[in-house]
């Protein structure tokens, strides 16, 4: 393997050097994306802050004279050529918008990666196979800034034909009141072209997806490695107003045989998914599973009631589809049971779902030969977020995720990742684009 490699001692040096290129891009990003009136950055989909980091990018890009374009819907695509400009080309890159007051590295990491892996291919001279294309995808962070109907991950989507027409309306940005198609417009795009082309990326245009991205939990920081190489990204199955509707009544007069107790019947349902977690875990299974927004309605309930109503949400999340679809049933089983046993009513209501996105055996085996390769201490992880990565895999694109270990988790202002950690997982992503 090692002999069809482009990989040199020269490359090596040049990745050490680049380091620099993506340090000045991190304190560019941070500087000009900085929130003016707190902590933290704004990357706003389809705003101001997205755009600037979008041209701090493209600035760098024509600086390395890489071959530079966006699509309709403004992903920024830039390209280091290979020998053969035919072949199936290498894509990575990342999200550069944020949540609001987000930290400086969820996303920008993964096209700064991308940008040094290319300006030491460009250093050393370093003769690829196919093209490597660095994206830096529009609105992954879509959720945080526009309510209404979408279904997240806009800019990959839109790229892969999986974005459909409707959102453009459906999605309407809370602070500006503007529909995502507004907002496209004047980010200076074109979402009527978006509809009237094929998508922009055909998947067989496409060798494989390779994603760095900072871990967003606290795994790799507690089990002491730099790196991860994804197993998969988690799907979903969510009902985001759920409720248990029983009696309110009084709560001195009336005897336990008699009471509809929304709250006890609530925490009866809880504990019950949760001793059901266990199971899965106990079973070698792989599964996370949350509620929250979990309350009574304080205007109605008070002190001497017993409640008659409780709201809450549910996520879980698994990258096995079966475990999902066995906690989703599992979800109305328990309603109704304990439902009956409390003399209450769950109303779970919509309940939607993502499906788990596998990343490519092949590339998990290669990333962790090159680790080996590179001396680089890492491990296997699941990843609970999703990511851009998921939408090329769910179209049939071979995906791989490096994710790097990054303290005080992330979507908030306090992200740290080390640079020296930053460098090896760099260093992973551009030995794995040296392969054949
Ligand atoms: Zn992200």
């Amino acid at each position: 393997m090692a002999g069809q490699r482009s990989w040199t001692d020269e490359l090596s040096r040049a990745l050490d050097t680049e380091m620099a290129l993506a340090d000045r891009l991190f304190r560019k990003l941070k500087e000009r994306t900085g929130n003016p009136s707190g902590k933290g950055v704004v990357r706003d989909s389809y705003g101001k802050g997205e755009q600037i980091a979008h041209e701090i990018c493209t600035e760098a890009a024509r600086a390395l004279d890489l071959d530079v374009s966006t699509d309709f819907a403004g992903n920024l695509y830039m390209t280091l050529p290979g020998e053969d400009r035919a072949a199936p080309a290498w894509f990575t890159g990342s999200h550069l918008d944020s949540v609001p007051s987000g930290g400086n590295y969820d996303g920008a990491a993964g096209v700064v990666a991308g940008l040094a892996a290319l300006a030491a291919f460009r250093r050393a001279g370093t003769k690829l196979a196919r093209d490597v294309t660095v994206v830096g995808t529009r609105a992954e962070e879509v959720g945080s800034w526009f309510t209404g109907r979408h279904s997240g991950h806009v800019g990959s989507r839109a790229a892969l034909g999986l974005f459909s027409e409707e959102e453009l309306d459906s999605a309407v940005r809370q602070d500006t009141g503007l529909s995502m198609r507004r907002h496209m417009e004047q980010s200076g795009f074109d979402p009527k072209a978006l509809f009237a082309s094929p998508p922009h990326l055909a998947p067989s245009r496409l060798k494989g997806w390779v994603e760095l991205h900072i871990e967003q939990g606290p795994v790799l920081e507690r089990e002491g490695y730099p790196v991860g190489v994804v197993t998969g990204i988690r799907g979903t199955v969510r009902a985001r107003d759920a409720a248990c509707i029983g009696a309110y009544t009084h709560s001195g007069a009336v005897p336990r045989e008699y009471r509809q107790d929304a709250v006890i019947a609530a925490a009866d349902f809880i504990g019950a998914m949760d001793q059901a977690w266990e199971r899965v875990l106990a079973r070698g299974g792989d599964l996370v599973f949350t509620v929250g927004k979990l309350y009574t309605d304080a205007s109605v309930h008070a002190l001497s009631k017993v409640p008659g109503e409780v709201r809450f949400c549910i996520d879980l999340r698994s990258q096995d589809e079966t475990v999902l679809q066995e906690m989703a049933e599992l979800v109305q089983r328990h309603a109704q049971a304990i439902g009956k046993k409390r003399r209450v009513r769950f109303e779970i209501g919509p309940v939607s779902t993502q499906h788990p996105a596998v990343m490519d055996a092949t590339f998990r085996r290669t990333l962790m030969e090159g680790c080996r390769a590179l001396g680089i201490a890492a491990m296997d992880i699941p990843s609970g977020a999703g990511h851009d990565a998921a939408e090329f895999a769910h179209v049939g694109v071979p995906a791989a995720m490096i994710f790097v270990r990054n303290a005080n988790g992330s979507h908030n202002p306090d992200e740290a990742m080390e640079m020296d950690d930053f460098a090896l997982a760099t260093r992973l992503l551009a030995w794995f684009f040296t392969t054949r």
